[in-house]
């Protein structure tokens, strides 16, 4: 399954992208967590996105675009992947489809921009592992302690509510005309984010089961 995570910072992509890939066996890729993991290992490409994630902007596409090519090159995504935060602009859309990458379904989850501004400011993610948590809604069993691999769990600088509005705007112009892209191609499910994880997980298996 070749599946593609569409919706608003903080609308429960990664989230439900974690929870889906373990059920179906395949990796998610996250061009977010690729970019923060660049940075800690202080690369060059990492160095240079920085700038645009702070700033809450989108890091250039070219240099998105040749991360995906390599990731999806690899042998464990040979029997699908999730991607979770690419596409988020036409172009990077048009590349996917121009690299020969068949998507079977995209998956839209939709969610107000008032409810995400209020839940940003209760994510943390592992500085470690990047795996998602919520204060609220996704608690970690050791306050502060990643679950899965006992990393510190960390604000995302990109997570100030400033940012994040700036973010939001950056999602309406850039990344929301990829509805109507992949609704004209036929593979667009969209499911409406509820405050609850494992509810939203229940209307994204719902819409999951059609494509098995
Ligand atoms: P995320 O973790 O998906 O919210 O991504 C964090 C930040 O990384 C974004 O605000 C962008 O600056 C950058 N980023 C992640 N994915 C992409 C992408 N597909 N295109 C451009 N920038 C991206």
């Amino acid at each position: 399954m070749k599946l593609i995570l569409l919706g608003a910072p903080g609308a429960g992509k990664g989230t439900q992208a974690e929870i889906i890939c373990k059920e179906k066996n395949i990796p998610t890729i996250s061009t977010g967590n690729m970019l923060r993991e660049a940075l800690k290992n202080g690369t060059e490409m990492g160095l240079k996105a920085k700038v645009y994630m702070d700033a809450g902007d989108l890091v250039p596409d070219d240099i998105i675009i040749g991360i995906i090519k390599d990731r999806v090159a690899q042998p464990d995504c040979a029997n699908g992947f999730i991607l979770d935060g690419f596409p988020r602009t036409i172009p990077q859309a048009e590349a996917l489809d121009n690299m020969g990458v068949d998507i079977d379904a995209v998956l839209d989850i939709e969610v107000a921009d008032e409810a995400i501004i209020t839940r940003m400011s209760g994510r943390r993610v592992c500085e470690k592992c990047g795996s998602s948590y919520h204060m609220l809604y996704k608690q970690p069993k050791v306050e502060g302690v990643c679950d899965n691999c006992g990393g510190t769990l960390v604000q995302r600088k990109d997570d100030h509510p400033d940012t994040v509005k700036d973010r939001l705007n950056v999602y309406h112009n850039q990344t929301e005309p990829l509805k109507e892209y992949y609704s004209k191609q036929g593979k667009l499910l969209v499911v409406h984010g509820q405050e609850e994880v494992e509810d939203t997980t229940r209307l994204v298996r719902e819409a999951l089961e059609d494509l098995q």
